[in-house]
């Protein structure tokens, strides 16, 4: 794995192919200091923003990206630091720029976005013999399917060069024994080499199944730095194997976090994921 550090006036958003993840932000939801949890994902010529939160098109102004430039979105679930900026994605893109995005979701959580999130701000942006607009008038909708040979339910994509898997997560309500009984939220893995946890509860299984299965390169993972809660935290997760956390990035961190660094190396992991920094791995 390199790290780059700086970039450009202008975030590239394609590359000579090596796989790489852009942080837009690495913080919590009611963070201040940082653009909450977002990221790019580039490889050649494809890239994918993975969840778009309220402070996600701040975040990437730094770097000179409009929201029209995006081309493929991949929505983890629905609080507000992961889809609040998807309204100025929608609307700038049809009445500015006069195009659909992509988005890689399945028909269970398109009903979920748009009936439970989505509609309210965009539906009645026009209104046509009496109908208000609806998902696909803004978005094209690219449909995964569900992979076999996996530990827990796990949706596909393969979007150009870069191989997705999304499993099922446990992040919502607090008293969910496991995925299964959650509100819908996942993961991705990338390439089958790197897991992205997104926001998920302490869940051990996730990482140790896709671990055994994968053996993955990299896992940046939710962390918060209390336990309790919807959050995994910092103490919950040191349980992890020594080998699983010596190849694991914290995200989603609060403003706290330079508090937390030394106990972080202390517990073995590799350290911070760090927002504007860019994740690159060279092709296998
Ligand atoms: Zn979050
Ligand atoms: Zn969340």
């Amino acid at each position: 794995m390199k790290i780059i550090r700086t970039h450009k006036r202008k975030l590239p958003l394609s590359n000579s192919g090596n796989l790489s993840l852009y942080f837009i932000g690495t913080g919590s939801a009611f963070v201040k200091s940082l653009f909450q949890n977002n990221v790019i994902v580039v490889k050649g010529n494809q890239h994918l923003v993975i969840d778009c939160g309220t402070r996600c098109m701040e975040g990437l102004n730094t770097v000179n990206i409009s929201a029209v430039e995006l081309k493929n979105f991949l929505i983890t679930h629905t609080h507000a630091d992961h889809i609040g900026g998807l309204e100025e994605v929608m609307l700038t893109n049809r009445y500015v720029a006069h195009q659909r995005p992509r988005m890689i979701l399945t028909e269970t959580f398109e009903k979920i976005l748009w009936n439970q999130s989505l509609r309210g701000g965009s539906a009645w942006s026009e209104c046509h013999q009496g109908e208000p607009l609806e998902f696909h008038d803004f978005w094209q909708v690219l449909r995964p399917t569900l992979a076999s040979g996996m530990p827990r339910e796990t949706w596909s994509y393969r979007l150009g060069e870069l191989d997705l898997l999304m499993p099922r997560t446990c992040h919502i309500p607090d008293s969910a024994q496991s995925w299964r009984d959650s509100f819908w939220s996942c993961a991705v893995i990338l390439d089958r080499r790197i897991l992205f946890t997104s926001d998920t509860r302490y869940d051990p299984e996730l990482i140790l199944a896709f671990d055994r299965l994968l053996n993955l390169e990299i896992i940046f993972h939710d962390c918060q730095f209390f336990t309790g809660g919807v959050h995994a935290s910092l103490a919950e997760i040191s349980q992890l194997p020594p080998k699983i956390k010596a190849k694991t990035l914290l995200m989603h961190y609060g403003d706290t976090w330079r508090d937390y660094q030394d106990a972080v190396k202390a517990a073995g992991f590799l350290g911070f994921a760090r927002q504007g920094h860019t994740y690159s791995f060279p092709g296998d």
